[in-house]
């Protein structure tokens, strides 16, 4: 179990759970230090932070950026956010317009493969029309008996390629990296090993999110197991980047990715709470 959860969702994005239960989950869970990354959205930030400071738990602002680099959907997670920030503020306007327009059009796809109305039913699970996201068509898919699990959901249609996917029209890495550095204290690269890179590619993918002024890589996650630290440390090592830990948590019907649910990281110079200790501070 980890004290310190870097990487969570609540209801604003994918998650099931109100920002307020959330904390609240985190709290009965024994959390030190938990950060909100919702996908491309802060709304959730200020009722965290209040229901966080009701319950002793420091909670940081964060951020799950969508972003592209060579045709891979690269998340960046932003920690010690500034939510006010007009920079942060037009990005996640622009990011909304893209995810909206994006949501139209898988389903119209997904109508076009015999399958009406799922547009429909994904938005009534999205907290806003901004906020629809692949996991509720996916969740929707499963619920009309279309796909048995939501795996199998973007494996036949929402995945990469798939039958109803939409080409990336996300800010690229680097540009989304340059915007978060001025608004954020740190900025990771999210679930290294879940992007289906050959390790080769991988390491392109590190160095470029390392020269375009990464701070960060997601090392210890719910899926990301001690034995696979060794290889993701030295890539972090190489370019100087600290090492980060989460669970990617979106809710208790997926137990296999609970809060604080992994193996925490050593407290080392590289970890990445070295680098937000001013708020732990604050
Ligand atoms: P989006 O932000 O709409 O592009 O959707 C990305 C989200 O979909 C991720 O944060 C996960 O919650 C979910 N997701 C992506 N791939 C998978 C998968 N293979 N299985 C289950 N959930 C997935
Ligand atoms: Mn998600
Ligand atoms: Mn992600
Ligand atoms: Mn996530």
């Amino acid at each position: 179990m980890a004290t310190i959860d870097l990487h969570t969702h609540s209801h604003c994005s994918d998650g099931e759970l109100s920002p307020e239960a959330l904390v609240q989950r985190a709290a009965e869970r024994g959390l030190r230090v938990l950060a909100l990354t919702d996908h491309d959205s802060v709304a959730g930030c200020a009722r965290a932070a209040q229901a966080a400071a009701a319950h002793g738990l420091e909670l940081l602002a964060g951020v799950e950026l969508s972003t592209q680099w060579q045709g891979v959907n690269a998340h960046i997670i932003a920690l010690g956010l500034d939510v006010h920030a007009p920079l942060l503020q037009q990005l996640l306007e622009r990011q909304s317009q893209v995810r909206e327009r994006r949501a139209v059009a898988i389903g119209e796809r997904l109508a076009a493969l015999g399958l009406p109305g799922v547009y429909e039913a994904a938005l009534a699970r999205s907290a806003s029309p901004q906020s629809v996201g692949r996991l509720h068509f996916a969740q929707v898919l499963q619920e009309r008996g279309v796909v048995r699990s939501v795996q199998q959901a973007f494996d036949r249609y929402l995945g990469a390629g798939r039958k109803a996917a939409v080409p990336l029209d996300w800010v690229t890495m680097e540009e989304g990296v340059a915007i978060l550095n001025r608004v954020a204290k740190v900025s990771v690269l999210a679930h290294p090993l879940r992007y289906g890179l050959s390790r080769t590619r991988l390491t392109q993918l590190v160095a470029a999110f390392a020269q375009a002024g990464g701070r960060a890589l997601e090392v210890a996650t719910p899926v990301q197991l001690p034995g696979e630290w060794p290889w993701l440390q030295a890539q972090a090592t190489k370019h100087a980047l600290f090492c980060s830990q989460g669970s990617d948590f979106h809710g208790p019907t997926t137990p296999w990715a609970e809060l604080g649910g992994f193996t925490e990281l050593p407290d080392t110079g590289s970890s990445v709470w070295r680098l937000l200790s001013d708020d732990r501070a604050a």
